[in-house]
């Protein structure tokens, strides 16, 4: 039978180096990257030898070299790169690894497992032998060889186990290890706990990493991770650092269960892990700190990010259909909402039956490469739920919308919906799918409701009815964004006032001052108010932030949120074709507005803020957050005053996100303060990357005029290299949310994308081809600059020996 074997280590196999049952043989033959041996019978042991350089891997894929360490990424086809292997998901391997290299280089050797023999050998070097008791797919094969040291604990797990674990780190970087460690006991604590999940090993390493392409990696009791989710300290990290590393350990923590012990039968399957993995990450953080905030943040990213991934030409459903380069898949689409189909099903089912879904899941396939099918199969059991129609959420890509209308008739209140899937590329019609929206209907007049119900839509259009309402009651809708669309609906700017005051779902609260701004925005976009209508607009909100700012009720972590203005591109959302200058022009001239109109209330904000004492309890968070938001909204209005004031929180700062904060704000203005704050903060913080990194984030994010000179020269700024995705990612990613940089009229901003997707892809083209999808929203932007953005495509398109990862990204851009 002939195997074939997966290979791109870029030649054939070693002459005299391939072995079968001992003997060297010459039963191979290469097939482009591929390595097929064909062979009599079933059984057979083969040795193959390879040799590679990782210092020359730039592509960040298989074993290369970071920092003078040596470290690998096999997720999704990466151990190809380093041996010929049957590199699917669905062949579950157990490894025994023998690593031998010079001590004094390498004195730290570790991998999958357990460490089950060591020793010295001659000439400096030392040797290290792991077994991995657990089959798992070469995916999740991991080495880390390198001059590192640990923080170290232990966790002992509910059946009384005791685990050593170990937080990896150059020498130098130990003292901001600590909130990872407790964010890994936590986490493994929670997991037992709420999803009834031990840990199943001995030992569990992380180890820090300042080259990688993604976040951190689940492999197999040696997660991998990026240095920006595990360093901190208050000096350095801000408070959404802190809560990132929380999250992200978290997540790959719970991928032991949710990945590795029961892992994907083939890439198409990805969300099965990542879906569920997320949606434990975020239940994990909102019982480690505020349940409503962790809820609104996690929506706002699925708004900004993957609604327009659903309507845009990179759609695709949460169980792709087609790839031709797996990495691009790893989406907000594959992840959040994956994250929140299963949310769906979790509040149909309620907390208890779901677990009972998801314990059946874990036991009946456990050591095995299972399918999105197999999920769903074993909620269905668990849960006794039937999601037969559901299962269109796995298929069906592009986000919901729901329309709907409140009618009161004698006593009773009728809702009536209609829902539509929009087309996508390669599906042109949709089906119903079942949406779960939870709604409570309030009396006016008591500002109390008649009990949260749970209405699941299933049919292009439906109506219910409520009795006992001899008033028209207030609809509050899709509380706790129980289901993952878009609601359209007729409603007043009073009903919206009225909820933003006395909805108890805190999220509730929160989306109708989101719903208040955004169909304001959307009005005076769309050139639909006369002044005095575009005059009453601003009062309507100016009471409602005015509200938000006095209610003594609220927490600051709260308070922070709903003074967040909609984003630019979820307001770009609303619209068909969009003018990303109108749009910032617009929100900021509400932001100028309400930071004028409320200055006072503004300044006491940041003064009662600044007198909090510091730390990490809750009521410190949401002090410097309001403290920050504040100085956003004082900078819109009263530029001079904004500059003293966040000049000050810089000076007296004694924590990153004060610092962060302030300078955040200056960096947008034109202000003398600026350039010596921003040198300050280089000289303070020289030779620490992840705080270098923010210092060109925050440049190329701001909203200062010349943002693209700035980020030109930044470019050329000696800490600056493509080398590593870190600060590439720091560098242009902000820029690509920049109206008047990347959307600079001129063409310029989308020229320089442009020439980095060209620079970077024959280094990284993963890294690279994360950089199209800004380009790739030209259809609904404005046909002036749509033209141009089209133009930078066809260019990248055309240009020769472009990877497929960037290819697959552009073409699909155009189509
Ligand atoms: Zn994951």
């Amino acid at each position: 039978m002939a195997q074939r074997l997966g290979g791109s280590i870029g030649r054939d196999v070693a002459d005299d180096t391939f072995v079968v049952d001992g003997a060297l043989s010459n039963s191979w033959t290469m097939d482009g990257d591929d390595l097929l041996i064909t062979l009599p019978g079933d059984t057979h042991e083969i040795g193959i030898d390879t040799e590679i350089d990782p210092s020359a891997n730039s592509k960040l894929m298989g074993l290369y070299a970071s920092n003078g360490m040596l470290c690998t990424q096999c997720e999704a086809e990466g151990f190809r790169r380093i041996t010929f292997f049957p590199d699917r998901p669905d062949v579950l391997s157990t490894y025994t690894v023998r690593m031998e290299g010079p001590a004094d280089k390498f004195p730290v050797l570790l991998c999958n497992g357990n460490e089950v023999a060591a020793g010295e050998g001659d000439n400096g070097t030392h040797w290290a032998e792991w077994h991995d008791p657990w089959p798992k797919p070469s995916y999740l094969f991991a080495l880390v060889a390198g001059n590192l040291v640990a923080r170290r604990d232990t966790f002992t797990t509910m059946s009384g186990r005791k685990v050593d674990l170990a937080v990896w780190v150059r020498e130098g970087d130990l003292s901001r290890t600590e909130h990872a460690m407790e964010s890994l006991k936590n986490a493994m604590k929670w997991d037992e706990e709420t999803f009834g999940r031990e840990y199943d090993l001995e030992v569990f390493n992380i180890v820090a990493v300042s080259d990688f392409n993604m976040g951190a990696m689940e492999n197999k009791s040696l997660n991998i991770f990026n240095t920006k989710y595990v360093l901190a300290d208050v000096e350095t990290a801000t408070d959404g650092d802190y809560d990132a590393i929380e999250g992200v350990i978290g997540h790959e923590y719970f991928h032991n269960w949710s990945g590795d012990r029961v892992t994907c039968r083939d890439w198409f399957q990805l969300s099965l892990k990542e879906g569920f993995t997320v949606l434990r990450d975020q239940l994990f953080s909102a019982d480690m700190g505020s349940e409503p905030v962790k809820r609104i943040e996690d929506v706002r990213v699925l708004r900004s990010v993957q609604f327009p991934e659903d309507s845009g030409p990179l759609a695709h459903p949460i169980r792709p259909d087609s790839y031709r380069e797996i990495s691009n898949f790893y989406t907000a689409t594959v992840y959040n909402k994956g994250a929140e189909v299963l949310r769906m099903m979790r509040t149909m089912a309620g907390e208890e039956r779901f677990r009972q879904g998801t314990d059946l899941y874990f036991t009946s396939h456990d050591g095995e490469a299972a399918t999105c099918e197999d999920f769903v199969k074993s909620i269905e059991q668990g849960a006794g739920l039937d999601l037969t129609q559901f299962r269109l959420w796995y298929s069906q890509a592009g986000t919901p919308k729901v329309h709907l209308t409140l009618d009161h008739e004698g006593d009773t209140a009728t809702l009536r919906f209609a829902q539509t899937v929009p087309p996508t590329p390669g599906q042109p019609d949709k089906k119903p799918m079942p949406i779960p929206l939870k709604l409570a209907l309030f009396d006016r007049k008591t500002g109390k409701h008649h009990g949260e119900q749970l209405v699941i839509l299933n049919e292009a259009q439906q109506s219910f009815s409520f009795d006992g309402f001899a008033e028209p009651p207030v609809l509050s809708v899709n509380r706790g964004f129980s289901a993952p669309v878009a609601i359209e609906r007729e409603v007043s700017s009073e009903d919206l006032v009225f909820l933003a005051e006395h909805d108890d779902d805190p999220f509730a609260r929160y989306e109708a001052m989101q719903d208040i701004v955004v169909r304001h925005l959307c009005a005076t976009l769309a050139g639909s108010l006369d002044d005095a209508q575009r005059n009453s607009g601003r009062q309507a909100i100016g009471a409602a932030f005015s509200a938000v700012l006095g209610d003594a009720k609220l927490d600051d972590l709260m308070r922070g949120e709903l003074l967040i203005l909609p984003g630019e591109s979820y307001l770009a959302e609303q619209m068909l074709i969009a003018d990303p200058a109108a749009i910032r022009a617009e929100r900021e001239g509400l932001k100028a507005w309400l930071g004028q109109t409320l200055e006072s209330q503004f300044v006491d904000l940041h003064e009662r803020a600044r007198a909090v004492p510091g730390g990490t309890s809750a009521e410190a968070k949401g002090a410097r957050k309001v403290k920050s938001q504040a100085l956003v909204y004082l900078a819109a209005g009263n530029p001079g005053l904004a500059a003293r004031t966040a000049s000050a929180q810089y000076d007296a700062a004694d924590n990153m996100t004060d610092r962060q904060g302030a300078l955040m704000v200056l960096t947008s203005l034109q202000t003398p303060g600026r350039t010596h704050k921003l040198l300050d903060f280089y000289n303070r913080f020289k030779g620490n990357a992840l705080v270098i990194d923010k210092w060109f984030a925050l440049q190329a994010s701001s909203l200062h005029p010349n943002v693209l000179e700035h980020v030109k020269a930044l470019a050329k700024h000696p800490d600056f290299t493509l080398k590593n995705p870190n600060r590439v990612r720091s560098l242009y990613m902000p820029f690509t949310g920049t109206a008047q940089g990347f959307h600079a009229a001129s063409g310029e901003g989308y020229r320089m994308i442009a020439d980095l997707i060209l620079a970077l892809d024959p280094l990284n083209p993963q890294t690279a081809a994360r950089f199209v999808p800004p380009l790739g929203r030209w259809r609904r932007i404005e046909p002036g600059r749509a033209v141009l953005m089209r133009k930078e495509l066809e260019r990248i398109a055309a240009a020769p020996k472009l990877s497929r990862d960037t290819y697959e990204q552009v073409t699909r851009s155009l189509d």
